[in-house]
């Protein structure tokens, strides 16, 4: 087989993630693939152009990169324009196609199935996403995490409020218990109630507005609705150190949980994390891409990528999603777009 997997550059500052990293390129060198990478693509996630030389992939410079072209092309946003001679598929995430390309995969149309998750990019980003937004909790409040009891004084625990339980949620929920703090949950999803139970964390239950959607998500709210669950989510956000919120509809601006009373209503030193600050935000007054600390001693967090906050592990899991994929994509070492998966996403 002589296919060839070309990593299309972007700008690694703003986002320091690489969509394959070396380890997993190793796998795909063996199964007949050659890997092409621009020079310097891995730096920021913590994999020089020496580790992708050592296991036979082919770093390129500029000049290299414009006049070369490839089966496949990969990429962490569409659309792309295309800094090479041509690639025939290029994988990413987004909802426009690749001008240049004959084939534009978009990885969010993946659908969320039992067979899928090896190739869910969404999932395993958002999983790590979540383990660093429970992080930025414990790092921006003032107090402990757990309880904690010594010759100086003793602590309860932090009480932690995660609202939206998808992957992301999940996992902010399991970090959080683990960094000992006291955990509460709620979704408008009430099927999640046994795994937000499962992880030792409290249920809100909420009586009132419900949003049902397709394939496993939630849909949207109308504004009743929504005004109704903010005010009954009032006193839980009051009541609590740390709020990482996760709310998404997708293809929609995300819902809005917690007003701007509930957050007047938080003690000093008190955190949010707002993971949906990039599609509208959960929260009246985070700000996508910024820790703003108010008046009144809260911060509120708006990063806007978590995941390329852990980079080398968000690449490791990216890359290994990628292959994944391009082992459904190969028959006899030609390309082929017939699978069920794979149809799905192509746009
Ligand atoms: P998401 O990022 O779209 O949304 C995050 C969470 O926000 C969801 O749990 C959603 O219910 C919640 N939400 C939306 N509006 C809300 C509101 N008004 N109030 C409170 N919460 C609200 O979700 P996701 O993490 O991508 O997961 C979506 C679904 O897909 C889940 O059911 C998940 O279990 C499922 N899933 C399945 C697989 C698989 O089997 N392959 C993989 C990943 C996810």
């Amino acid at each position: 087989m002589s296919l060839r997997l070309l990593v299309l550059p972007h700008d690694t500052l703003a986002d320091p993630r690489v969509a394959m990293v070396p380890e997993v390129a190793a796998r795909l060198t063996k199964q007949g693939w050659q890997v092409q990478i621009p020079a310097g693509a891995g730096v920021a996630a913590g994999f020089p152009d020496s580790a992708y030389k050592a296991i036979g992939a082919t770093t390129l410079t500029a000049k290299e990169l414009a006049k070369t072209s490839a089966e496949v092309a990969l990429t962490f946003t569409l659309p792309v324009t295309l800094p090479c001679a041509g690639a025939a598929v290029v994988i990413g995430l987004g909802t426009n196609a690749t001008k240049g390309a004959s084939t534009t995969m978009a990885l969010q149309k993946l659908p969320r199935t039992t067979r899928a998750q090896a190739l869910d990019v969404l999932s395993s980003q958002a999983n790590l996403g979540g383990y660093a937004a429970a992080l930025a909790v414990a790092h921006h409040l003032p107090r402990l995490m757990p309880a904690l009891s010594t010759a100086a004084g003793s602590t309860k625990p932090a009480k932690v409020l995660v609202l939206g339980v998808g992957v992301a949620g999940l996992q902010a929920i399991a970090t959080a218990r683990r960094l000992g703090a006291a955990v509460s949950a709620f979704d408008i999803r009430p099927e999640v109630a046994e795994q937000i139970k499962s992880l030792g964390a409290k249920v809100i239950e909420v009586d009132g507005p419900t949003a049902e959607g397709k394939g496993g998500y939630a849909g949207t709210m109308d504004a009743a609705g929504l005004k109704t669950l903010q005010e009954k989510l009032l006193s839980f956000v009051a009541a609590s150190d740390g709020v990482i919120t996760t709310a998404q509809v997708p293809g929609k601006a995300a819902p809005q949980l917690v007003s701007a009373a509930a957050v007047a209503a938080m003690q000093p030193g008190s955190v949010i994390v707002d993971m949906a600050a990039a599609s509208g935000g959960n929260v009246v007054g985070t700000k996508a891409g910024e820790v703003v600390t108010t008046p009144e001693g809260l911060t509120l967090v708006g990063e806007t990528n978590w995941p390329g906050t852990l980079a080398q592990t968000a690449s490791r899991f990216w890359a290994q999603n990628m292959a994944n994929l391009l082992a459904l994509m190969v028959r006899d070492g030609q390309l082929v777009l017939d699978d069920e998966l794979v149809k799905a996403m192509v746009l």
